[in-house]
């Protein structure tokens, strides 16, 4: 399987080319970066194919998404601040980059797209914890940006039948996530000034409260519902056909094991995800 990750020499997108690098499942990780806060350092010794440029070159797209089987979209300016500096920059990355990357995704086939959604999107509303269903306000160009880059894969899904998921990343930290920097995040910025014995900058009071993702738990999310989404769609759409119901065929069907169970209490059963794996390997060998 071939996964491009947009964004990918970035912080998250760094270490999400990683995990998926060892997925038996990925055989090829492609990065379109244009390398404006991300780096060719942070790809070092991984095997990722980098194609430098933009999300908005559409012929940059097509080259990265030919032969691709699932996009990982994460390319964007990232952080509040740095859109209250220069939101058209947010929205050219996050509302048109988004719509040029499904654009893409689309010309190459219908290739699944995961995309970087954040936090953010609840901005005004104050009700905690957060949930998917709440109501979305957003106080800044990144979070408006944000919001879009989701509108934009939900529309895609209904209009043309793309799989798409959006993710709402709360406060991800980890390593290679830069300090030092105006924008830097928090865990970052802390811990850089705490380890130069510098003191810490606070903006405020310090009564903020975050969620904290570590990026493990993160890339791993992601990488699982890439593959995941792949595989079982053995790579390409599976079509239906509905046809009259077989006289005498039985409706519903379904065991209780206890007794089962009772008797062969050693025999652990299979699920059934796992065993049409196994079952689709054998089929692939035929
Ligand atoms: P990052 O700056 O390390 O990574 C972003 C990458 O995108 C960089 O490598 C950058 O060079 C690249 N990029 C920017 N504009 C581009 C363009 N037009 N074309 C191609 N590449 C471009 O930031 P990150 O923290 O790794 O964030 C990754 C994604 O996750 C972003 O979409 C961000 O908005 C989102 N996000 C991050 C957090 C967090 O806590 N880090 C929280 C919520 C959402």
């Amino acid at each position: 399987m071939r996964v491009v990750v947009t964004g990918g020499a970035g912080f998250i997108g760094a270490n999400l080319v990683r995990a998926l690098l060892t997925r038996p499942e990925v055989d090829q990780v492609r990065v379109v970066d244009n390398l404006s806060t991300g780096s060719k350092a942070n790809l070092a010794g991984t095997g990722a194919v980098l194609l430098e440029g933009s999300i908005l070159e559409p012929a940059l797209l097509d080259e990265a998404f030919t032969g691709a089987d699932a996009v990982v979209h994460l390319a964007a300016p990232p952080s509040v601040p740095r859109s209250v500096a220069d939101p058209l920059a947010s929205h050219h990355a996050n509302a048109t980059g988004t719509l040029e990357v499904l654009e893409a995704a689309r010309r190459a086939g219908g290739l699944y797209v995961a995309a970087a959604s954040s936090s953010s999107v609840y901005g005004a509303n104050r009700e905690l914890p957060k949930r998917e269903t709440m109501r979305t306000a957003p106080m800044s160009p990144y979070a408006v940006s944000k919001l879009a880059t989701e509108a934009y894969l939900a529309a895609f899904h209904h209009c043309y039948g793309l799989g798409v998921l959006p993710l709402r990343f709360f406060n991800v930290f980890g390593p290679l996530q830069p300090a030092g920097h105006a924008y830097a995040a928090v865990v970052p910025a802390f811990l850089d000034a705490a380890l130069a014995g510098r003191p810490l900058t606070v903006h405020g009071y310090g009564g903020q409260s975050r969620d904290f993702t570590y990026v493990g738990a993160v890339t791993q999310v992601i990488a699982e519902a890439v593959v995941r989404r792949v595989v079982h769609a053995l790579g390409h759409p599976v079509e239906v056909a509905h046809t009259e119901p077989r006289p005498g065929d039985v409706r519903d069907s379904q065991a209780d094991d206890s007794r089962l169970r009772a008797l062969f209490p050693d025999i652990r059963p299979v699920p059934l995800r796992e065993g049409l794996e196994r079952t689709a390997e054998w089929f692939r060998t035929l």
